[in-house]
């Protein structure tokens, strides 16, 4: 069988992707390696997303879900390794299975960035996390550090003040990159010390995490600091291994601004997976919409 439209990545993206082709009556399915939701259902609030001013990542996720499963959405879970390209059609070679499409869309988004200090792999899951609505609880009324400036960083550092005793947030830089307006509110916390122009060196302990040392990148003087875990924000890397396509020097797949189809003919992209400037929902779900017309535009063309 070939299908239509096979969409890699139930996320934003590939949820709004799937909408724009179910009602297209294209021929789809969406393979999916974990769960649908992406990596906004781990977040605990999200206020830039228009016509919803407050909610949470899975709150969110789970109206996308039911949206798209409305239509007639087929998920399939399996993660694809490798795609191959036929002529007539690709071909996604998943661990479970196979799957032929004349065209596809990856919106595999992408994953925590790690800093490769000493202590970091050692204590993941024990004291270290990427995730401040799934492990902040684990610290109620604890110290913890927070590395990282941009907006995800700040964000998570607004909400983790409400359960932790302190933060010693830790960012390389002289200012966040992060939105204005909750850098305002992480500035009236009373429990937060910004340790700015600052570098993590090694991540301490024995069986947990007990310590973090910093040094300042101008004096070169070290810290090390009483605290018991370490959340990491420093940015995202692609899952765009799987797919030989053009791509930046960090792996950020290149598309076609116009329709967002990649080097490869009929394989388009969407979402975090795809270089540009602002990783975000709203940008992975107008450009999810736009894959799935562009691809459905091809198909037209091709037949
Ligand atoms: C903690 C946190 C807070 C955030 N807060 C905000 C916010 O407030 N506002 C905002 O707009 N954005 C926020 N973001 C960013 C936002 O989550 C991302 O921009 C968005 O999720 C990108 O969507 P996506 O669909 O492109 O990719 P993802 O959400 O990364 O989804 C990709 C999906 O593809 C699947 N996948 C990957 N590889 C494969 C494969 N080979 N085979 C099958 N499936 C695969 C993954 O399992 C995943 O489900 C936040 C991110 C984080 C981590």
């Amino acid at each position: 069988m070939v299908y239509d439209l096979i969409i890699i990545g139930g996320g934003p993206s590939g949820m709004s992707a799937a909408i724009y082709g179910l009602r297209a009556r294209l021929n789809l399915i969406l393979i999916e390696k974990m769960a649908v939701g992406g990596q906004i259902a781990v977040s605990d609030n999200i206020e830039n997303y228009p016509g919803f001013p407050s909610l949470s990542g899975a709150e969110l996720m789970q109206k996308f879900d039911d949206h798209a499963k409305g239509l007639g959405l087929q998920i399939v879970y399996d993660e694809i390794k490798d795609v191959s390209d036929n002529g007539d059609y690709k071909i996604l070679h998943g661990v479970e299975g196979t799957y032929n499409s004349k065209t596809i869309i990856v919106a595999t988004g992408a994953s925590p960035k790690k800093i490769g200090i000493p202590g970091e792999r050692e204590f993941t899951g024990k004291g270290v996390s990427y995730c401040a609505t799934c492990d902040g609880p684990f610290f109620r009324n604890e110290d913890i550090a927070l590395i990282g400036g941009g907006d995800t960083a700040v964000k998570e550092a607004n909400y983790l003040i409400k359960i932790v005793k302190s933060i010693v947030l830790i960012h390389r830089r002289k200012e966040f990159r992060a939105e204005k307006i909750i850098q305002e509110r992480l500035n009236n916390a009373k429990n937060v010390m910004l340790k700015l122009e600052h570098t993590p060196i090694s991540i301490n302990g024995t069986k947990t995490v007990e310590s973090i040392t910093i040094e300042n990148i101008k004096t070169k003087e070290r810290n090390t600091l009483p605290v018991k875990g370490v959340f990491i924000f420093i940015g995202i890397k692609p899952q765009t291994s799987f797919i030989h396509v053009n791509k930046d020097e960090y792996g950020f797949i290149k598309a076609d601004p116009y329709t967002l189809m990649t080097s490869m003919p009929g394989v388009f992209c969407a979402g975090d997976a795809c270089a540009k400037k602002l990783l975000q929902v709203a940008t992975g779900v107008g450009e999810g919409a736009l894959a799935a017309t562009s691809a459905e535009e091809f198909i037209c063309n091709y037949c």
